[in-house]
């Protein structure tokens, strides 16, 4: 025995006896026999039994099963080796001791005894498997969640995850490396790791009470897996420093990848709708143009129409309105064919829309050979100098047309000019037909020239300087 051995026993040691009987733990003393020797309160009360009922009687009858524990130490004390605590039950599992011993020496050094301490652990074990059962409940849903705990020790920059970490990211036991497994950042892609560490840095500095960063790191196959990593402080030293930092993880790969479609199908959606609306717009200009000429046709020019009149307010825009009609064109037709004549309409939609060249002005094909034009905002002086320039313009083609009296494609030419003062809110039929009346009415007086009416049913010439038609030779037909 060693020299920290207790010294050899001394039942009569007075001292000794009231310090054992009132120790605040529970004792005894065994005998080789197996007997008690000695009991303090403690004891006897965890016993219920006075002391003196308990002294010399087998210390099976106090703790059932406990001989089988006593003979094997008396026998590790023969063999010269160390005791250890142990956890002792009663059969009936209702109470759990921990015990521990110490040999007992008599004169001659040998081991006579053993000095036996109990301690009653029932509520501490009880507590222990609680909180066992509560961590593997805990595990177990983090598991089937995807989730796994991590835990870093910030001053060593170790990091503690819990086991199926490994499996979530589809590693065995052992596969990785120790870096891998111990440090915090080094499974990081590498794009994500600066971002990751400044989240991380800021939970350190306290700037933020979370830490939560999203990033990527590599599963057992090489592929990136998405995880968002979520955690706060959970230890910090005396000076309030962060100690450590609890945290859980989950592989969010499904919900990125979906997240990922989501917003290639929203993309595709809005390319499409942006196609379909231009497809819309390609189609309603079509619908909108005249394909001979390829100019607006008679559908914008009513629509265009409608707009311009809608237009209210204490200032009424003036605007003009111009028919023009291709004089003596039945017998163009006639003469040259109606291929020519296509061609010759052609040339004279182009001639028109060259005089009409504010954004507004809109040149339109109304129908047959018969063009209409609509000046917004335009007094009475516009639209006589935009149907003279009109007019001039076709005469400068100097298209031949023998059937026509000056054998050359004219055109004549009614004008109707909606005043704002004079004639407040003019219906669409009103200016038409007084457009018209006009256009009659210069067909009437000879064609090749310009008539103004107003919606007041005045009407009168503009005289339009007719050098470009008389002074030239007309050309021969054909
Ligand atoms: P006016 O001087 O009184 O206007 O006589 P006009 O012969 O021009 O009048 P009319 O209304 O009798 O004839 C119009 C002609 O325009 C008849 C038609 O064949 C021709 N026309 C209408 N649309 C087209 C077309 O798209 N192409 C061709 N080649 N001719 C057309
Ligand atoms: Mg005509
Ligand atoms: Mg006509």
């Amino acid at each position: 025995m060693g020299s920290d051995a207790f010294p050899p026993f001394d039942p009569t040691q007075p001292a000794r006896d009231a310090a054992f009987a009132s120790a605040p733990v529970a004792l005894c003393i065994v005998a080789r026999d197996l007997r008690l020797l000695a009991v303090n309160a403690r004891l006897a009360a965890l016993a219920g039994a006075p002391v003196c009922a308990l002294v010399g009687r087998p210390a099976d009858d106090f703790l059932p099963g406990a001989s089988a524990l006593l003979n094997r130490w008396f026998d590790r004390i023969d063999a010269g080796r160390a005791l250890h605590d142990q956890e002792l039950s009663e059969p009936g599992g209702e109470r759990t001791f921990l015990v521990s011993a110490a040999p007992l020496l008599d004169d001659a050094g040998s081991t006579a005894a053993l000095s036996v301490a109990l301690t009653d652990i029932t509520r501490r074990r009880e507590l222990r498997a609680a909180l066992a059962r509560r961590e593997r409940q805990i595990g177990a849903a983090l598991e089937s969640a995807g989730q796994w705990i991590w835990e870093l020790d910030i001053p060593t920059g170790r990091v503690a995850r819990s086991r199926h970490w490994r499996r979530a990211v589809g590693y065995a036991t052992g596969e990785l490396s120790d870096e891998a497994q111990h440090t915090a950042w080094s499974i990081v892609h590498p794009e994500d790791r600066p971002g990751v560490i400044r989240r991380y840095e800021q939970v350190l500095a306290g700037t933020s009470e979370v830490f939560e960063a999203v990033y990527r790191i590599a599963d057992r196959f090489g592929r990136w897996r998405w995880i968002l990593g979520r955690g706060r402080i959970v230890a910090r030293d005396a000076s309030g420093k962060p100690l450590r930092l609890l945290a859980t993880s989950v592989d969010i790969t499904r919900q990125k990848q979906i997240e990922e479609e989501l917003e290639a199908t929203v993309r595709q959606r809005e390319r499409l709708e942006r196609e379909l609306v231009e497809a819309n717009r390609r189609l309603t200009e079509l619908s909108e143009m005249d394909a001979l000429t390829e100019l607006p046709n008679r559908r914008k020019f009513d629509k265009a129409l409608a707009r311009e009149l809608g237009r209210s307010g204490r200032n009424e825009p003036s605007l003009a309105l111009l028919m023009i009609d291709v004089d003596d064109f039945k017998s163009y037709n006639d003469l040259y064919g109606h291929i020519e004549g296509d061609d010759c309409l052609r040339r004279i939609a182009e001639a028109l829309r060259g005089c009409a060249v504010r954004p507004a002005d809109l040149v339109t094909r109304y129908g047959g050979e018969e063009f209409a034009t609509i000046l917004p905002d335009s007094t009475k002086h516009d639209g006589e100098s935009v149907a003279t320039a009109m007019l001039q313009a076709v005469r400068a083609l100097r298209i031949p047309h023998a059937g026509s009296p000056d054998g050359i494609v004219t055109v004549s030419i009614g004008i109707t000019v909606r005043h704002a003062e004079a004639a407040p809110g003019g219906r669409r039929t009103d200016l038409l037909a007084s457009a018209d009346r006009a256009l009659y009415a210069a067909k009437q007086a000879g064609r090749n020239r310009i008539l103004i009416a107003g919606v007041d049913g005045s009407m009168y010439p503009v005289p339009v300087p007719d050098a470009a038609a008389t002074d030239a030779t007309p050309p021969g037909p054909g």
